[in-house]
């Protein structure tokens, strides 16, 4: 579920110009960037409540599909290693199921 059209366009446009925000990660400036929960939006609101524009990055569609499906499962891994808690469960796997976490080469995650 995409975000509510207001909050969206706060995390896609720059405020001074009303232009579209170059993708965080690599970027470009696409012209329709995707504005992208960092904390999958079903977790968020039910901790949270709603939609807020500090849970979203504005990211071109390549770079949306590698922070979903390979970006957080590393984070999430490295972060837990280093004694991190409280971390997003929506984190752990890829929840998007095109890259298989087999392709990843994670491990079980009890390596040293
Ligand atoms: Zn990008």
């Amino acid at each position: 579920m995409p975000f509510n059209p207001s909050v969206k366009r706060k995390i896609v446009r720059d405020k001074l110009t009303n232009e579209h925000l170059p993708c965080v990660m690599c970027g470009t400036r696409y012209p329709l960037p995707d504005a992208v929960h960092l904390i999958d939006e079903k977790e968020w609101k039910a901790k949270v409540g709603s939609d807020r524009q500090i849970n979203g990055i504005p990211l071109c569609p390549n770079c949306h599909r590698i922070f979903d499906e390979v970006l957080r499962p590393y984070l999430y891994r490295a972060l837990k290693g280093f004694g991190s808690t409280g971390l997003p469960a929506s984190w752990e796997k890829n929840n998007k199921l095109s890259v298989s976490e087999q392709g990843l080469n994670l491990g079980s995650g009890d390596e040293a």
